[in-house]
């Protein structure tokens, strides 16, 4: 059973920091929903003779050998004549792929150049993919303990060619495994504590397998699970998921791909709130993100950036006083904040957020990293203290991050 895969990007242009090779990853996310799994791939420029030594060794090493690009017309296309004398194959012209690159042309009322014959060339007993969106067709090779599978490089022609063509025949031969991914996000927990917490759960599973990634603030945990039906991947994977959430609860804030601003933006829409945000370090970055999310301006009414004391005393109505005693950096700062701008836009709910992002600018008792946020609502006012680690985007990351999780943690 097919289980592995090797993925080959050729072309120069994808060696440069001008082009990223997007074909493998989108040809790695098909394959794993396969159950197949990409163990190794290669970049190549357009040398024939370092494309040869890859594919002298990827045709000896793996049972599905993926290359991608080099297929065009030109001197530099060398795919085909290197897979062919590799794999010990003749090019021989195929009359009817050339009668159809020459069809192609004449609807667009151009002669065919004589370049573009090459295109027409298939090594025997290749098997021909169409490429209903270009000229360049594909090739299958079955050889012995080895497929090899040629696509054109651009990326459309690539993924329309891959799913029709190759898509069914590669689920067979992983026998008919199918996948199911469940994503949760978690916030307000490190990535050490979350693990002790669900390590012991789902350490007992082989399947599905769990992976755990993390960025400032947020942590994912991806549950994979084959099954020989989409549904028996489904099951194998909710009744781990149920007992993973069962543990962390609320820590988990989306069962899917939503973030944190369109969580809040769910809730703010279904309690009928508004919210308004004054921040100082994030400078602007909790407003940006609420208002990333589409269809925002029914909750979200003012965000302002009170970089300075003055326009924290301007802006948000901050008693000069509380900046002189305690600083601008401060509980009473952050609250003042939030019930400064609530009461002037008139929201149900005001955030307001002052730290220190550093490099510079910390001191003993108020280090690079405390940020203070606060929650003002008309009977409530909530606040937080926290201490980041850090770089400067680091820092306010965490705190867009933290702000916007006391707004959901208000809200549940
Ligand atoms: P063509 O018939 O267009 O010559 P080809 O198979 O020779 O097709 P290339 O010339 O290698 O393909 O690439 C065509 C286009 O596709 C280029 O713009 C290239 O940057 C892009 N491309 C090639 N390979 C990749 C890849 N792995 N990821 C993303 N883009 C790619």
């Amino acid at each position: 059973m097919l289980r592995h895969a090797e993925i080959i990007a050729i072309g120069s242009e994808l060696l440069t920091p001008n082009r990223l090779d997007t074909n493998s990853l989108f040809l790695t996310e098909r394959l794993n929903s396969i159950g197949i799994e990409v163990e190794l791939k290669t970049i190549v420029g357009d040398s024939e003779e370092r494309l040869e030594q890859v594919v002298r060794e990827a045709v000896k090493r793996s049972s599905l050998v993926i290359a991608t690009g080099g297929l065009g017309p030109t001197e530099d296309d060398v795919t085909k004549k290197v897979f062919a004398r590799v794999l010990k194959r003749q090019l021989v012209l195929d009359d009817l792929i050339l009668d159809r690159i020459k069809a192609r042309f004449r609807r667009r009322g151009m002669e065919m150049p004589a370049n573009n014959a090459r295109q027409a060339l298939v090594p025997v007993g290749g098997q021909i993919l169409e490429n209903p969106a270009g000229t360049a067709p594909g090739i299958w090779m079955a050889t012995e303990g080895c497929d090899v599978i040629l696509l054109p490089g651009p990326p459309s022609e690539m993924k329309s060619m891959f799913e029709d063509s190759c898509m069914p025949r590669l689920s067979e031969m992983a026998g008919g495994v199918r996948l199911f991914k469940q994503v949760f996000k978690a916030t307000g927990i490190t990535e050490s504590s979350l693990d002790e917490r669900i390590a012991p759960i789902y350490a007992k599973y082989k399947n599905p397998v769990t992976t755990i990634l993390t960025s400032p603030g947020e942590i994912q945990i991806h549950l994979i699970g084959r099954g020989r039906s989409e549904d028996e991947a489904r099951k194998i994977v909710t009744e781990l998921a149920d007992k993973i959430e069962l543990e962390l609860g609320d820590l988990i804030f989306s069962r899917g791909e939503e973030n944190l601003e369109q969580i809040v933006g769910y809730y703010l829409m279904m309690r009928e709130m508004t919210l308004a945000v004054a921040e100082s370090c994030t400078g602007g970055l909790v407003s940006q993100r609420i208002t990333s999310v589409p269809g925002s301006s029914s909750y979200f009414l003012s965000g302002v950036t009170c970089y300075s004391n003055r326009s924290k005393i301007d802006l948000a109505g901050i008693p000069p006083l509380v900046i002189q005693m305690g600083g601008a950096v401060s509980a009473e700062v952050a609250k003042g904040l939030a019930e400064g701008i609530r009461t002037k836009t008139g929201a149900t709910i005001g955030l307001g957020i002052t730290g220190i992002a550093g490099p510079a600018g910390g001191t003993v008792e108020k280090p690079v990293g405390l940020v203070h946020i606060a929650l003002s609502m008309e009977s409530s006012m909530d606040h937080q203290e926290f201490r980041f680690v850090g770089d400067r985007e680091r820092i306010r990351q965490w705190a867009s991050q933290a702000a916007l999780d006391m707004v959901r943690r208000k809200l549940i």
